[in-house]
């Protein structure tokens, strides 16, 4: 089984689900609160931190929801 790239976080600024692709994440992309509008991407320096988060999580499959609760503290957040 390989890694799992879509995960998901809570926004910010109104908790709303945030459906997310780790590998596009990490790439820069940024993704888009569907109950806010808020766009939240990986802030400067982060990446390392996150890249490991997802390591980690593809050994631990079954704790689907932790790379987003880990990379959620990482996160810039844009308003657009
Ligand atoms: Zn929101």
């Amino acid at each position: 089984m390989g890694i799992i790239m879509q995960s998901q976080i809570h926004c910010p600024d109104c908790s709303n689900t945030i459906h997310l692709d780790t590998k596009l994440l990490l790439s820069g992309q940024s993704f888009m609160c569907t109950g806010c509008g808020l766009s939240v991407s990986l802030s400067a320096g982060s990446h390392t931190l996150v890249q490991q988060a997802v390591q980690g999580f593809d050994r631990l499959a079954a704790m689907k929801d932790d790379v987003g609760k880990q990379a959620s503290q990482y996160f810039r957040k844009n308003r657009i």
